[in-house]
């Protein structure tokens, strides 16, 4: 008994697909703004280890870390009720 088999589209199921590109992109946005969306001045990543965060009044000031590069950078972030 010989068989060929084909490979049959799935119908449905089609449109849930995306492609590599727009789930990194998906995954980046998202990373960003877990981060803040901040960009290390000096290599460019968005890796930061938050190691003092402090708030003030209606700021919260931040100091982190770069992940990759050790960078320090200071964010204040104003708190919108
Ligand atoms: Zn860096």
């Amino acid at each position: 008994m010989t068989r060929t088999e084909k490979s049959q589209p799935r119908a449905g199921s089609e449109e849930e697909v995306k492609t590599g590109a727009e789930m990194a992109a998906e995954a980046d946005a998202a990373r960003a703004e877990a981060t803040g969306g901040i960009e290390c001045p000096k290599c460019g990543c968005r890796h930061w280890r938050i190691y003092k965060t402090g708030p003030k009044g209606t700021l919260v000031k931040r100091r982190r870390q770069c992940r990759n590069c050790g960078h320090r950078l200071g964010t204040t972030e104003r708190i919108e009720t």
